[in-house]
């Protein structure tokens, strides 16, 4: 997902070139608005945690681009694309180091392993919305 502070701050082109510069191949993308209860459901292993309260108001107060993107060795490859939760600590060239202004506004998320991965693509997009 590209979330939406990044959106709104004009880096959806920027991200999804660093993307497919990286070489991962876009299988499935749409532009679309969590509801309270999409945001509540997909991060529900956070929600014991201090910050959840604020991570949906924030995953939900306007739209993201979400999308399914294919590589060999994806989510680690994605990850380190990514870089750090915390832009601060996030490696130079990284994309939360160019775009995310916060640990709580960090511009993309990233699966975690590949199992969630198929949870995740299942949780955003139809079996005919991906290609
Ligand atoms: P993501 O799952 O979004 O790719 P991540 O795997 O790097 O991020 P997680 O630990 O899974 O990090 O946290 C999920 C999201 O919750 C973070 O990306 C961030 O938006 C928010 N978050 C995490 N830690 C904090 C914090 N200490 N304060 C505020 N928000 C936080
Ligand atoms: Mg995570």
């Amino acid at each position: 997902m590209i979330k939406p502070d990044a959106v709104e701050n004009g880096h959806v082109g920027g991200i999804l070139d660093k993307i497919t510069s990286a070489g991962f191949k876009i299988v499935a993308m749409k532009y679309t608005q969590l509801s309270k209860r999409d945001a509540k459901a997909f991060y529900a292993v956070h929600s014991e945690r201090p910050f959840f309260g604020e991570l949906v108001e924030f995953m939900t107060r306007g739209p993201i681009v979400t999308a399914i993107i294919e590589k060999e060795n994806a989510v680690d490859d994605f990850r380190a694309l990514i870089g750090a939760t915390n832009p601060a600590e996030a490696a130079e060239g990284t994309i939360r180091k160019l775009y995310a202004t916060s640990i709580g506004e960090n511009a993309v998320h990233g699966s975690d392993s590949d199992e969630n991965a198929a949870i995740e693509g299942d949780f955003h997009f139809a079996g005919r919305e991906i290609y």
